[in-house]
């Protein structure tokens, strides 16, 4: 079923929302014209979005935002009973035929990350947090806002027209996803290195990593980090979808991988034939622009592909000029849009869009793929135990049950691996995957 909507104005915005985000999330092809006479006689199922009067038709009544290519402050109310979000100079009198408020302006708001454009003050990483977007102000974080009101939107539309059948939601989709920060804890690294290690951690009385060590050189177990073989096997029992990325730098605090071709070439080739593999820009790649080429340029030495696909090591995002210089460098689709400090959804939906550039208005081809949960958000900045972890985290996976969509989290090999440090996590992961 078609969905025409009819427009006074054709605007950039107004285009993306409508043939691009709608037609992506949703299984109807929606259309705008801003042609009233063939609206007014068309067949299709129609939305008048404009100020016109269009007999028995759902009106709604346009913000300013779609209609303007400037960036500038606007503030999302919320309003009970619905628990919405919406303009407070836009909500609308109560009735049939005209929707409570431009549910268009708010999604576009809510998925362009039109506040994280605006100050504010980031975190000591530099990055946009959380607790600073209207969703998580409101507590309407950790559901996808955007899917439950465009179900609810098809709601309005069954009542003013019966013939409309909203289709079944369709079934979630789950995706494992590997950030891999550091390949192995201990392997690759010489003998001197672990003997100043040891060194270090019997003067701090560190005897969890002292075990560690032990278990590693005189036990020969396999390296804590070592979670390869693990994920390889689990997602291929389990038919789970796996995206694997890879930090290719050591040139700093934040980026210390180990660089070394054999090691790197062998968990490549491990997870090869199952997954898609991309690119993990280092932390310092975000303000060094070049740093991305180089990068890329190794993973294409080592691994004799280039990388479409790529997600910010410490989800390192800042608008528009993280996606400006992935875009650049040729990457098709990115895995960063999600928060270090909250579960939920930043960009308040949980399916595949494609990114709107504020900057300059106009749609791009980069595709987004967000991720609603984290390993380091749940045990480190939420503090939560793992038992407590598999709660939220089971919530979460409702909500996308109950709306349709896809649930993406992010894990590291670390997590994933046998290290002390994360003694039960493996668990977490395997019970939300089964
Ligand atoms: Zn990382």
């Amino acid at each position: 079923m078609k969905i025409l909507i009819y427009t006074d104005t054709l605007s950039e915005r107004l285009r993306y929302l409508i043939e691009v985000v709608f037609n992506e999330i949703t299984p109807y092809t929606f259309e705008i014209t801003n042609n009233f006479d063939s609206f007014l006689h068309s067949n299709d199922l129609k939305i008048n979005y404009s100020l016109n009067n269009a007999p028995n038709c759902l009106q709604i009544i346009p913000f300013e935002l779609l209609f303007s290519d400037e960036i500038k402050p606007y503030k999302l109310n919320f309003f009970e009973p619905e628990n919405i979000v919406a303009f407070e100079e836009n909500l609308q009198e109560k009735n049939q035929y005209i929707y409570s408020h431009d549910f268009f302006a708010v999604v576009f708001f809510i998925i362009s990350r039109y506040e994280e454009y605006l100050d504010f003050m980031p975190d000591y990483h530099g990055r946009y947090t959380a607790k600073k977007s209207s969703l998580y102000a409101h507590g309407l974080h950790k559901k996808p806002y955007i899917d439950i009101q465009i179900n609810r939107f098809f709601s309005t539309l069954k009542i003013i027209y019966p013939a409309f059948e909203p289709k079944p939601l369709e079934k979630i989709e789950r995706t494992l996803t590997v950030d891999i920060d550091r390949i192995y804890k201990y392997k690759g690294k010489s003998s001197l290195h672990l003997f100043s290690k040891c060194v270090k951690n019997f003067v701090f009385f560190n005897k969890n990593e002292l075990k560690c060590i032990y278990n590693y050189v005189i036990k020969k177990q396999p390296d804590p980090y070592d979670a390869y073989n693990f994920i390889h096997n689990f997602t291929s029992q389990h038919k789970t979808k796996l995206h694997v990325f890879y930090l290719l730098s050591n040139k700093g605090k934040f980026d210390k991988n180990i660089i070394d071709f054999n090691l790197l070439k062998q968990i490549y080739s491990l997870f090869k034939t199952e997954s898609r593999q991309g690119i993990h820009p280092s932390y310092h790649s975000n303000f060094q622009k070049d740093l991305l080429k180089n990068e890329i340029k190794l993973f294409e030495k080592f691994f004799n592909i280039f990388p479409i696909e790529s997600r910010q090591h410490y989800l390192k995002l800042t608008f528009p000029d993280t996606y400006n210089n992935l875009i650049a460098n040729k990457i098709k689709q990115d895995f960063s849009m999600g928060w270090s400090d909250s579960i939920g959804f930043r960009a308040g939906t949980s399916h595949t869009f494609t990114w709107f550039n504020l900057s300059i208005n106009k749609t791009s081809i980069l595709k987004i793929t967000p991720f609603c949960a984290m390993d380091v958000t749940l045990k480190n900045y939420l503090k939560l135990n793992t038992k407590e972890a598999i709660i939220e985290l089971r919530e979460v996976l409702k909500t996308i049950e109950d709306n349709g969509g896809q649930f993406v989290s992010l894990w590291h090999n670390e997590s994933l691996g046998t290290d002390y440090e994360w003694a039960g996590w493996r668990e977490v992961m395997e019970e939300i995957y089964n």
